[in-house]
């Protein structure tokens, strides 16, 4: 088996997966504890730091663009 590489395709994960910082302590957080989908194309995170144990979340919302310059 052999690896390859996608530079391209690991650039758009890294965007899409951007580390985030805790708006308390300022430590990286790097991964969602939870993650859920809200009806209406939002996707919400939710985090908890590991350094003090604050929550917070963050949301994304699903590019519409094509639909809303039609609108
Ligand atoms: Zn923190």
């Amino acid at each position: 088996m052999q690896l390859h590489s996608h530079p391209d395709k690991l650039s758009s994960l890294r965007a899409f997966a951007a580390p985030l910082r805790c708006p308390h302590c300022g430590d990286v957080m790097v991964a969602p504890f939870m993650s859920e989908f809200v009806v209406g194309g939002e996707i919400r995170h939710h985090w908890e730091c590991d350094a003090c144990g604050t929550s917070s979340c963050t949301s994304i919302e699903l590019a519409v663009d094509d639909e809303a310059d039609a609108a």
